[in-house]
């Protein structure tokens, strides 16, 4: 068994600013026995844990592996630069979150490729993990390096470093890669390529040499096996044959999105032109609703989580968005939880249903025009119309919201002066529409044309015309008050390069990483110069890969098949230059994509049996948007999905698939054609508008008041541990974790009444980050009465990792707060954590000196800045208390009190720097005396 690395760690973590990222100790967190399984796989993710833990995907593969008993996923985050720093200073290596093994010693590392900005986190993962870099350099004894995701669609400029990708979706293919891995005999690497080269949607990209031509592009991409020169994605045919995660991990620091995701649908066939996960996770598949509020409802009894999102790419759009959000409505929000839908078409929604996402998004509501003028909107397929999103804003108003974000993109093909405009002018009249009751604001992205969509060929703005167009909307958002947020054109004109780059990019990728590129998707890490530098070391040039695409060009992506054919992107193409929409194909016909083959692979779209065509998604939602999903023995109410039953009533014999040709003539349409720039109207009420007029009848009078939260009837006082990893838990997560365990606990917890009701859980004062303890309390308000010790033990089975119950005590609930009684604390600090302890006749000496003295001056950090304070007054006793070890008791005062840290820091003359290595234990909290 390979070395871990946990007790290196654990000296580090105190000097690094967030260590609660690399514990690794959540509930959920899956730790096997590495001895026992035959392969273990580290699921790497090159961002921050705070957004690698908010992904979905990670958790389901992580899920899906650790459900094989065979087989070990671990988590791997890009380390913050401080812990890099740490580690390179330490020689330590990168390593798992469960287990502290580095990723060097496991069998395959498999990366989430999500954002192209995180390519030089990702060199930084391998090289500090012990892996090299480039995948020819890699011996049989080094790990796999794969990589999957939407990036993964074209993952030329990561070639040099990954031995395989994995095109789609990941669920399936994931085992057999597992599988190939095992059968393998470890010998000869090549060999084991080529037979993960036979798992459909796995791209070996060594098995393929791009060949240039002097002006850069490429003239061919030659596959090294004739007999294979394209590679296909992976599908899944039916998301409902693996089940969401049951008890996915709960991380205990503030993560992205902190809370329950439910995936509902995957794929979408809206068409907006400008997104590429809408053409490479084709065609539509969504989960039964039975299932998704069986599932949901499971989830949240195991999380305790107080907020659920049902995530898609377009949740309006899900066939069951309403009644599975009324049914989880009425099952979840009398206890307090949430349902959220972060991706929302607010058309495809009822009254009752808005009703119910103000309760949760109190704070605002955002809509996506992504362009300013109505032909703009044509052009990308962009459904909204401005009478559409005048109406909404008016109606939120109503609904009481305050505010409303509109997104935009500046730079989308055809883009004029007048459309630049047409975003101020747009919001304007929106915020009109809401007669000044919502705050605006114009948050502003540069468009980035992506593979596999019909812009794949359009140019990119370059930095200057960036800048040029973000301060011509400041003028004129300025002039018309309203707010204005931009995207740091760095960050746009990096992701252009990298989303259609080459594999000549791998070279400025691995410069710019060792000359100091990290968390370039960060504005405050992203320095563009040592790109720009590095593509000029490489001959390369950012224009080049930011131009107008020929249509005949080879891109370096084609030899990869998201589904989507070229056929139709360049058909799509044609309709965005005449401003013509393609029809939604779950509503309306087949549009021939290419990413259907109508045998196995096809639209799944539930609908309540007996509803036809769009009913259920988006024309006649009033109908349904009352219904429950749940099944009855009559079957009346069962869902189904319409391709199935259509497949049933005809006996349907498969459809071949057309094939994809390269050589597919261009559309008469495109020829010598540039874009418009006359506006370019469609008909009104056009199929999948949506029913705005069905939700515009909703007032804020007809709506149900919040219900009053039970009163709480009893106080239970909770003496707790903090020990272990859990010091690591910082003051604003603990509130948290303590809520959800209790809601696992099945306890009454009380909250508060009014808007913005909140858990009645008070606390102790807040102990230090990195401070352990033996005597934490928290008093909790119950709804209903619970024996004291019932509670304790209820929660110690729910709890983390190092928060321990200690006893429970029943108190007043009219008695003083905890902090009102507190008088001092007991502190032992160990001085054996310090890199070169101090010597004992030291510590002998300096401990009789203080007892001599009448003050004792030490630094005291604050929020208004640091000051000098005399400690000799809070000291009530310090003393030697075993090797390396002291025991101080510090007063509290209405003044405060002194850190233990300072205390001793200023006794044994340690360097600020050092101050924090100090391990510091309270053993009591001692309280006054009753009056
Ligand atoms: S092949 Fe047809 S039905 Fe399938 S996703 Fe494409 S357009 Fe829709």
């Amino acid at each position: 068994m390979p070395r871990t690395y946990r007790r290196e760690y654990e000296r580090l973590l105190p000097l690094v600013e967030k260590p609660g990222r690399y514990l690794g100790n959540e509930r959920g967190a899956v730790r096997k026995d590495l001895g026992t399984v035959r392969l273990r796989f580290a699921l790497a993710f090159p961002e921050v844990y705070e957004i690698a833990q908010s992904h979905l995907g990670l958790q389901i593969l992580y899920d899906v592996l650790n459900r094989r008993p065979d087989v070990a996923a671990e988590r791997a985050y890009a380390p913050w630069p401080d812990l890099e720093a740490a580690l390179r200073q330490h020689h330590l290596p990168l390593v798992s979150l469960e287990s502290h093994l580095p990723l060097a010693d496991f069998h395959v590392i498999g990366f989430s490729l999500q954002y192209e900005l995180t390519y030089s986190n990702l060199l930084a993962m391998l090289d500090l993990g012990g892996i090299p870099l480039r995948a020819a350099a890699r011996g049989p004894r080094d790990p796999l390096v794969i990589a999957g995701g939407p990036c993964a669609f074209n993952p030329e400029p990561l070639a040099p470093f990954l031995d395989g990708v994995l095109l789609g979706d990941g669920e399936e293919a994931v085992g057999d890669v597992c599988d190939a891995v095992l059968r393998w005999d470890g010998r000869d690497r090549t060999a084991l390529l080529r037979a993960l080269a036979d798992v459909p949607g796995f791209y070996v990209p060594a098995f393929f040499a791009p060949e240039h031509r002097p002006d850069g592009t490429i003239a061919a991409m030659t596959p090294l096996d004739p007999t294979r020169p394209r590679v296909a994605k992976r599908t899944l045919v039916d998301l409902d044959r693996f089940a969401p995660p049951a008890s996915p991990v709960l991380p205990n620091v503030g993560v992205v999105h902190d809370r329950a995701s439910v995936e509902v649908m995957r794929g979408c066939v809206k068409g907006c032109r400008f997104c590429q996960a809408g053409y490479v996770y084709r065609p539509l598949r969504e989960r039964n609703p039975e299932r998704v509020v069986a599932s949901t409802a499971d989830l949240m009894r195991r999380t305790g989580y107080e907020e659920v999102s049902l995530l898609s790419l377009s949740t309006g759009d899900y066939s069951g968005v309403n009644p599975v959000l009324k049914e989880l409505m009425d099952r979840l929000v009398p206890e307090r939880v949430a349902v959220s839908l972060p991706s929302t078409r607010v058309d495809a929604l009822s009254p009752r249903i808005l009703e119910q996402i103000r309760r949760v998004r109190k704070t605002g509501f955002t809509l996506a025009p992504e362009a300013g003028t109505q032909r703009l909107r044509d052009v990308i397929q962009k459904e909204y119309r401005e009478e559409e999103l005048c109406a909404a804003a008016r109606l939120f108003a109503d609904l009481g919201w305050r505010t409303l974000k509109l997104y935009f993109m500046i730079g989308l093909p055809s883009e004029t002066e007048e459309d630049v405009v047409g975003i101020a002018e747009l919001s304007a009249r929106v915020a009109a529409a809401a007669g000044g009751r919502l705050a605006v604001t114009a948050s502003v992205s540069t468009f980035s044309p992506k593979p596999h969509t019909p812009f794949q060929w359009a140019g990119q703005l370059d930095l200057e015309e960036t800048r040029a167009r973000q301060s011509l909307l400041r003028r004129e958002l300025g002039r018309r008050r309203i707010a204005f947020r931009w995207h740091d054109a760095r960050l746009s004109y990096l992701e252009g390069v990298f989303a259609r780059g080459d594999r000549r990019l791998g070279d400025v990728l691995e410069t710019a990483y060792r000359h100091g590129a990290r968390f370039d998707g960060w504005s405050e890490h992203c320095r563009l110069e040592l790109w720009q530098e590095a593509m000029a070391e490489h001959g390369l040039d950012a224009g080049f890969y930011l131009r107008r695409r020929p249509l005949a060009e080879v891109l370096p992506w084609e030899h990869l098949d998201a589904g989507v054919s070229r056929k139709f992107l360049l058909q799509d193409l044609a309709r965005a230059v005449e401003g013509i929409l393609t029809p939604d194909c779950s509503i309306e016909r087949c549009t021939y994509c290419g990413a259907c083959d109508f045998a196995t692979v096809r639209n799944v779209d539930y609908h309540p049996a007996g509803a036809k065509g769009a009913d259920h998604r988006g024309a006649e939602i009033s109908r349904w948007a009352e219904m429950a999903v749940s099944a009855t023995e009559s079957g009346d109410l069962a869902w189904e999905t319409k391709a199935w039953r259509d497949a049933r009533a005809r006996g349907a014999r498969p459809r071949p698939r057309p094939p994809v040709a390269r050589d597919t003539p261009l559309p008469a349409s495109l020829a010598g054609r540039a874009l418009p720039e006359r506006p370019v109207r469609r008909a009104p009420n056009a199929a999948g508008d949506g029913n705005a007029e069905e939700w515009l009848g909703a007032v804020r009078s007809a709506l149900t008041p919040e219900p009053p939260s039970p009163p709480a009837v009893q106080r239970v006082r909770l003496r707790y541990r903090k020990v272990g990893p859990a010091r690591f838990i910082g003051t604003r997560e603990i509130g948290n974790v303590f809520l959800r365990a209790a809601r696992r606990a099945r306890l009454p917890i009380a909250f508060s009444n009014g808007h913005h009701p909140m858990p009645r859980l008070s606390f102790s004062p807040a102990i230090p980050l990195g401070f352990s303890s033996d005597d934490e309390y928290v008093d909790v308000d119950l709804t209903v009465p619970t024996p004291p010790e019932t509670v304790a033990t209820r929660l110690a089975a729910e709890l983390p990792e190092g928060l321990e119950p200690v006893d429970a005590v029943d108190v007043p609930r009219t008695a003083p707060s905890i902090d009102a009684g507190i008088a001092a604390f007991v502190y032992e600090v160990d001085l054996a954590a310090l890199d070169v302890p101090p010597a004992p006749a030291l510590v002998s000496a300096a401990l009789a000196r203080f007892a001599a003295s009448r003050s004792f001056p030490v630094l005291k950090r604050g929020k208004s800045g640091d000051r000098m304070v005399d400690a000799r007054p809070f000291v009530r006793a310090l003393a030697d208390a075993g090797p390396h070890r002291l025991r101080l008791e510090l007063a509290v005062g209405p003044e405060g009190t002194v850190k233990p840290g300072a205390v001793v820091g200023a006794l044994l003359d340690i360097p600020a720097a050092d101050v924090a290595q100090l391990r510091v234990h309270k053993v009591a909290t001692r309280f006054r005396a009753a009056a």
